[in-house]
């Protein structure tokens, strides 16, 4: 029998809206008691189409709400370090999204509020929920093309019009390397199973964002075991196809369709054979991520990534910025 898990909701915001709600729904056990917007009637309107009984403007109603044992936080970024220092302080669990905060020190200080209170810190990196991932671990772990060579990430699409917000306006918060790079950071550090040693990046402006913000991006990286990575990330590719390849001694691993938010990728292995279609059983990443958060905050396993993965992930998302920023090979340091 599981116990019940109370959640609230903290940002009425579209990720909450188009996949989180279902996702929490989903868990056994599992119910969404209030959402907090800044804005009475945005929360107002949230709150009824998605059949949340409570809504409120004040993060105190929901913080000292005793029925609530979990928050999602899904506000602006910049937001996400105090909610969750307010929510630990009151003793909640906390799914954060991503970027885990806007700077590695306020990371950290998330990290350790929410040990000092025992309540579990899980950040929304869904990339690594992707079954098409998780098997391409798996035989990148077993060896399957031997020695790593190289990485080719591809992530670049285009920016539908109602993300056209703070993504490509906000020089604080926005920006496609804290908004999807990051993403691609974590997935990278979740398939390698390291963190890059060096980073040197280029990014464009001006296409869709603006006021300095980046909307483009090329990075090479340094794994250790001298394993070269590079990415392309951006708002305004439209036609394209997000996917990953993997170059070994042995093989290749070519993953393609597989940097969205939807259950999808399809994973191809080519080498001395030829090439053959590996057999992937998909699952809603969402749901995956949240069945992962619940067990935790039962006692069970730790969320699918985790506050040391978010802070890692902005770490080396911050290193590339100062890299686009000076032009400079930037050397990645992980506190
Ligand atoms: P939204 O722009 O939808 O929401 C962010 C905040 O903006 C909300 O908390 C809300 O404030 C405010 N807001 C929402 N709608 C409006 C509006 N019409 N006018 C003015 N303000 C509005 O952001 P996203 O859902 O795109 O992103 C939220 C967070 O989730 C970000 O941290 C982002 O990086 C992350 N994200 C993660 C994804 C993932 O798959 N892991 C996917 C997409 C985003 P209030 O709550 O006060 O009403």
């Amino acid at each position: 029998m599981n116990s019940p898990i109370g959640w609230a909701l903290i940002g009425a915001s579209n990720v909450a809206r188009q996949w989180i709600v279902d996702a929490i729904r989903a868990q056994p056990e599992s119910q969404i008691l209030n959402v907090l917007s800044s804005n009475e009637e945005r929360g107002a309107r949230f709150a009824t189409e998605n059949g949340i009984p409570a809504h409120t403007a004040d993060i105190g109603t929901i913080l000292s709400d005793e029925s609530v044992d979990a928050v999602y936080i899904s506000t602006a970024n910049q937001f996400h370090c105090s909610q969750t220092l307010a929510a630990a302080s009151a003793g909640k669990n906390i799914l954060c999204e991503k970027p885990v905060a806007l700077s590695v020190d306020d990371a950290r200080k998330m990290i350790t509020a929410c040990r000092d209170a025992g309540v579990v810190l899980g950040v929304n990196h869904h990339l690594r929920c992707n079954a098409m991932h998780q098997k391409l671990r798996q035989l990148l772990a077993a060896g399957e093309i031997g020695r790593l060579n190289a990485v080719r990430v591809f992530h670049a699409n285009f920016l539908p019009q109602a993300l056209q917000g703070w993504r490509i306006n906000d020089p604080n918060g926005g920006g496609l390397i804290l908004d999807s790079t990051i993403h691609d950071i974590d997935t990278l550090r979740f398939l390698i199973g390291s963190n890059p040693t060096h980073v040197m990046a280029m990014t464009q402006s001006g296409r869709l964002a603006h006021d300095g913000v980046e909307d483009g991006i090329m990075v090479v990286m340094r794994f250790p075991g001298d394993v070269l990575v590079q990415i392309h990330g951006s708002y305004t590719v439209p036609f394209s196809e997000g996917g990953v390849e993997f170059y070994g001694s042995h093989g290749v691993l070519i993953g393609r369709d597989c940097m969205s938010q939807r259950a999808a990728g399809r994973l191809f292995m080519r080498n001395a054979d030829g090439e053959r279609e590996i057999p992937v059983h998909h699952h809603n990443l969402y749901h995956y991520a949240l069945a992962a958060f619940s067990n935790a905050v039962r006692g069970t396993g730790q969320p699918a990534a985790t506050g040391e993965d978010g802070l890692a992930a902005l770490a080396i998302a911050l290193a590339i910025r100062e890299s686009a920023l000076t032009g400079r090979q930037v050397e990645v340091e992980i506190p």
